[in-house]
């Protein structure tokens, strides 16, 4: 079963953190109040990994499709 990077957009404060730390696979929905995952088979990317250490909140996964 393939990876896929979520996040739990229920837990999302809308930081920015992984939109600036990795542009390419986060982006902020078209309100500007959460992330959203642009480029879910991004799974191997080193931000993605970066951004999972970094989100205050930690609702950012890599998990089963
Ligand atoms: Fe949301 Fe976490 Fe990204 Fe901040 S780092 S915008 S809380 S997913």
């Amino acid at each position: 079963m393939a990876k896929v990077v979520k996040i739990d957009e229920t837990e999302c404060i809308g930081c920015e953190t992984c939109v600036e730390l990795c542009p390419e696979v986060f982006a902020l929905d078209d309100a500007g109040e959460k992330a959203q995952v642009i480029k879910p088979d991004a799974v191997d990317t080193d931000c993605v990994e970066e951004s999972i250490e970094s989100c205050p909140v930690e609702c950012i996964t890599i998990e089963d499709e």
